[in-house]
């Protein structure tokens, strides 16, 4: 079978552009599992689904038809037909992702459909319970990391308009309500390669996770 690389993480860690371009040197698939539950939670909010009530979550998170692409040059995401690439990324959704994220029967679902992506391999993952739960039989896992300040700097010089100070205030209610939630919270792999990226460049982060790979 195929070579699964895992990578986890918190938000802002350098995630995204680092699987990509891990993907892009190997030449293998790339997949965005953060996308699949924010398309569940952009549907939800589209169907007017109570989400502090996680029961109704539960019940109706079988409906939606949710379709993700495994290209590292444009990620594609579709639900019911619809491209959901942009509106996935809005600040509505982001603010409500998590507890959707921290219903049983969303997560069960959705580790469903990312095993059948995965398939037999060829694939970097990224999310954080991929080293975890989705594959935990990955060839290699990395745990990237870095300081809150990084992070959310990151994350405001993608998001215009937003200050430094109010994105380390969003990304930390989002961790903490990522890494305390009752099933599969956020938190390190056995076996998994912790990278410190607060002070590394994008390039020297995909050159450090290409030599792990080699290894
Ligand atoms: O990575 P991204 O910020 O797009 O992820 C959005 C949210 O999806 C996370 O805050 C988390 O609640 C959830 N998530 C998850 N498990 C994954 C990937 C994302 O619970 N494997």
């Amino acid at each position: 079978t195929g070579l699964v690389v895992a990578m986890d993480g918190p938000s802002g860690s350098g995630k995204s552009s680092v699987s990509r371009g891990v993907a892009r040197g190997l030449g293998l698939r790339y997949l965005d599992t953060g996308a699949m539950y924010r398309a569940m939670t952009w549907w939800m909010l589209r169907q007017g689904v109570d989400l502090d009530d996680p029961g109704a979550i539960g019940a109706r998170c079988g409906e939606p038809l949710i379709v993700c692409g495994t290209d590292p040059d444009g990620p594609a995401i579709h639900v019911d037909g619809i491209d959901v690439a942009g509106p996935i990324r809005q600040a509505e959704v982001t603010g409500a992702v998590s507890a959707v994220a921290a219903v049983p029967e969303v997560r069960a679902r959705l580790v469903a459909l990312q095993r059948e992506v995965i398939g037999s391999g060829g694939i970097v993952v990224e999310g954080r319970d991929i080293g975890t739960v989705v594959c935990p039989g990955a060839e290699v896992k990395i745990y990237l990391t870095a300081s809150a300040e990084a992070r959310a700097q990151r994350r405001s010089a993608e998001l215009a308009g937003s200050t430094v100070q109010a994105q380390q205030e969003a990304m930390a209610r989002r961790d903490t309500l990522d890494t305390t939630r009752k099933t599969d919270p956020l938190s390190m792999a056995d076996g998994a390669v912790e990278l410190d990226t607060t002070a590394m460049s994008l390039d020297e982060v995909i050159a450090e996770v290409l030599r792990l790979v080699a290894e």
